[in-house]
């Protein structure tokens, strides 16, 4: 595969860009490679600068769930582009949005938008903090939540009351509310609890993990979660950045039948243009300024450019049969990955909810972040690249979710089945 381009572009990007990206896992740098300019998109594909085409399953990292550019998304934005690209005012689109959340998502009754899920998650959890009182927060190993300071925590083994800041510049003091527990482990939830007692404002969890690979929660595990925080009065936020709007139109909370008290999104409601929103019930949203206290705010919020996408996304997610429809393509695909490996002898583990699907590189069951760290990176790397020569674009990481669109056709998936099974064998 030719990449002198990609490769020129990438060289000269690092002396203006620090790491030549502006974020970093677009850096493919571990998986040991160069990262590919990107031209175009449309539909399931994208082209780079050196006029390579690929069949995409990053799709942006979640929110390209029609595929790329679809006819009426874009026409709908250019014509709000010629309407003015933002206001800093009130627009009637942004109670259109906000009615779709609200009558999607089981959860939400009142929305504010933002323009990233990291605005989403950071805010929601100053309106938990403010709507309890309390300070500490409880997250899970392997489940990321944007890069605000408290959530940049992963606490390591052992640190069980205070966490470890994941990056420099988290001063300890921030992170020492910031509680850790196993995904999938109710044991070390209520463990936290208990040695919390009456300081823990919410438990954020993505209730399917997509950040450390795919990883379902296990039967049992959001219910159990609804019910210690019901007991102990904490608060219960579901972030669906990824999966909302991604595995039911109403999100995890819908596939799983279990209501958290807040849900952040992301992705998905943008469109592809930069759209977060964090909504609960109208007792915990109506403490945000200015009905209440807690201070959240943003010069692009409910911007029209990104509410058109959004509202436009919505309406073609509610078309009859979209989720069916997208559950049959990804049946098919992340059982025809799983076949191909077994038919080169190099087993993996392959989970799957709907349209997010990952192949661990392991011989063993991974249901959290321990499990999923055990996997093989460096053969992950290779198939990775081998994928690439093939035409086949997945995320350059094994602790990453891939994503199926509606604009995947029967015949991408047989080429990407096809390219696995070539892909496996080299390993
Ligand atoms: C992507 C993601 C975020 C962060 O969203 P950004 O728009 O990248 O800030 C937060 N939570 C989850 C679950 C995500 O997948």
């Amino acid at each position: 595969m030719k990449n002198n381009r990609s490769v020129e572009l990438f060289k000269e990007a690092q002396q203006f860009i620090p790491g030549g990206v502006n974020s970093p896992v677009r850096a493919f740098k571990s998986v040991g490679a160069d990262p590919l300019f990107i031209t175009k998109a449309a539909g399931p594909n994208i082209w780079d600068v050196d006029g390579n085409r690929f069949i995409d399953f990053v799709g942006s990292w979640g929110p390209m769930i029609l595929g790329h550019c679809h006819p009426q998304v874009v026409e709908e934005v250019k014509k709000a582009v010629d309407a003015g690209s933002s206001f800093g005012a009130p627009t009637e689109l942004e109670i259109t949005l906000a009615k779709m959340v609200v009558k999607a998502v089981p959860s939400i009754e009142m929305v504010r938008m933002v323009s990233s899920g990291t605005e989403a998650t950071m805010s929601a959890i100053r309106l938990a903090r403010g709507y309890t009182g309390k300070d500490k927060i409880l997250k899970f190993a392997g489940c990321y939540h944007g890069h605000a300071d408290s959530l940049l925590v992963k606490a390591g083994s052992g640190a069980a009351t205070f966490g470890v800041p994941d990056s420099p510049g988290v001063p300890p003091d921030f992170a020492k509310h910031t509680l850790t527990a196993d995904f999938n482990s109710l044991e070390s939830v209520r463990t936290l609890v208990a040695q919390n007692n009456g300081n823990i404002a919410c438990i954020i969890v993505e209730p399917i993990a997509g950040n450390m690979g795919t990883v379902p929660p296990r039967d049992g595990f959001l219910e159990g979660l609804r019910s210690i925080c019901d007991e102990e009065g904490i608060i219960l936020i579901f972030d669906e950045v990824m999966t909302g709007f991604r595995v039911a139109l109403g999100g995890a909370q819908e596939l799983y039948g279990v209501t958290p008290d807040m849900t952040t999104l992301g992705k998905i409601i943008g469109g592809g243009l930069p759209v977060g929103a964090f909504g609960g019930k109208k007792d915990i949203m109506s403490l945000l300024s200015p009905s209440g206290g807690v201070y959240q705010a943003g010069t692009l919020s409910g911007n029209p450019l990104a509410m058109t996408a959004g509202i436009e996304t919505l309406k073609l997610l509610q078309t009859d049969g979209f989720y069916q429809k997208l559950e049959e393509k990804s049946a098919y695909l992340a059982a025809g990955i799983e076949r191909a490996a077994k038919e080169a002898g190099y087993p993996i583990y392959s989970t799957r909810v709907g349209s997010m699907f990952c192949a661990f590189f392991t011989k063993g069951e991974v249901h959290d972040w321990a499990t999923a760290a055990a996997c093989d990176t460096k053969a992950f790397a290779t198939y990775f690249k081998g994928m690439l020569d093939e035409g086949i674009y997945l995320a350059p990481s094994q602790f990453e979710t891939a994503f199926v669109s509606i604009a995947h056709a029967d015949s991408d998936l047989d080429k990407t089945i096809a390219a696995a099974g070539k892909a496996f064998k080299a390993l």
